[in-house]
């Protein structure tokens, strides 16, 4: 008897979002039972993938390290990495305040007396971050989901176990193994992905269905603008010529990784299939496995993009004109504000405050885009993890150049 031919994980997510956006229309006269009965078990989904994403970073990280078996060319590949997130996330910034300020018009000049929204973290200040990436306890950053300091006490171990190996012969293979075993129960997880679509989807047409109808639909249609811009433009042009791949080839690639991204709104629990994806791309799998995990928690061009377009839209809304100089220093903060958010549903909106502030805009008009925050979220995290890839994919093209492959 012929094996029946089992229908591929990203066609699966594909139909569970068709679904999910059918369902959830239909849905929209009783958001109730999509938030009560259909979210829950996204809920479930996301609870999974956030349980095994700790350890899974760290080991990561740390199988990574230790597989360069050498300081230096952790240094240059970390080095290569973190110019090449903050270049592009820069020129994101850029693109988003450039096009918001050509469909500024359209934007309304709105009565503004009733907003609400009380921002949790608005005063961010710079020596408490850098301080607050450093672990002072060995379990708490796990125990916090706290990424970079996982991120820190990764490499911290991985460079140590590198040292050691040079005067003794250590035994790495527990690395891998732990690496190994957090990979085989993310898989597990993903397995569940369609399902897990369906359920984080659903909810939010249902919830914000009639919402999106209304003015701010502009001021998204205006991000997702800039969204595709961007991903098209920068990461087309990089992979290409930097990386020796055709950008079709790429996004194709990409693809399920894109869905799972569009419907979690987190590129931590999109990082085990955006590692799928670019290894089948042709990263290597040590150079994904360092630079994947870094840009899902530092890297953030979809979130800076947000943050351009929204800070022009909450400056217009209010009647204030920006000046050149305000501009510049959103593209600044916007930058390092990506560094610091973390990749999870929402976190870009918090940073937005920080953002706002730096150049006195008030932060009460964060409200505004606060109610539909999840439908630019689901299209700033697509962006996030699409320029993770791509880096991955030019890190990689440039190390085999360098060893001659
Ligand atoms: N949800 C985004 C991510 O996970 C972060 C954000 O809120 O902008 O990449």
């Amino acid at each position: 008897m012929q094996k029946k031919k089992k229908m591929a994980l990203s066609t699966q997510i594909f139909i569970a979002l068709v679904l999910a956006i059918i369902a959830g229309v239909l849905l929209t006269g009783n958001p109730a039972f999509a938030t009560g009965y259909i979210k829950p078990f996204g809920t479930i989904f996301l609870n999974l993938i956030k349980w095994i994403v700790c350890p899974l970073v760290f080991f990561s990280i740390m199988a990574g390290v230790v597989s360069m078996r050498d300081i230096k060319k952790v240094g240059s590949i970390g080095g290569v990495t973190v110019v090449y997130y903050m270049c592009t996330t820069a020129f994101a910034v850029a693109i988003g305040l450039l096009f918001a300020n050509l469909f500024k018009g359209f934007f309304p000049v709105l009565s503004v007396s009733e907003l609400s929204y009380e921002p949790s973290a608005t005063t961010v200040n710079f020596m408490e971050t850098l301080v607050n990436i450093f672990p002072s306890n060995f379990v708490k950053p796990f125990a916090e989901a706290n990424m970079l300091q996982i991120i820190v006490a990764a490499l911290i171990i991985g460079f140590a176990l590198i040292l050691l190996s040079e005067d003794n012969d250590v035994d790495f293979a527990f690395v891998n193994v732990g690496n190994d075993i957090c990979m085989k129960a993310m898989e597990m997880i993903l397995k569940l992905s369609p399902v897990g679509v369906f359920c984080l989807l659903c909810p939010v047409v249902a919830e914000n269905g009639p919402a999106v109808l209304g003015s701010l639909a502009k001021v998204l249609l205006v991000a997702y603008l800039c969204y595709v811009v961007h991903a098209v433009l920068v990461y087309s042009l990089t992979v290409r010529t930097l990386g020796g791949l055709s950008p079709i080839a790429f996004f194709k690639g990409m693809l399920p990784a894109m869905m799972m991204a569009f419907s979690s709104a987190s590129s931590v629990g999109t990082l085990p299939l955006n590692l799928e994806c670019s290894q089948n791309l042709g990263a290597d799998k040590e150079v994904a496995s360092f630079v994947l995990p870094l840009g899902a928690t530092i890297n953030m061009d979809g979130t800076a993009i947000y943050q351009g377009v929204c800070a022009v839209f909450i400056a217009s809304c209010f009647g204030i004109q920006m000046t050149f100089s305000q501009m510049l220093t959103i593209v600044l903060t916007a930058t390092l504000a990506s560094i610091g958010t973390a990749g999870v549903p929402g976190a870009g909106m918090v940073m937005l405050a920080m953002v706002l502030q730096s150049v006195g805009l008030p932060v009460e008009g964060i409200a505004l885009v606060a109610g539909v925050d999840r439908i630019f979220d689901m299209g700033r995290t697509v962006v996030n993890i699409t320029g993770d890839a791509s880096c991955a994919i030019v890190v990689s093209r440039m190390q085999n150049r360098k060893a001659g492959k």
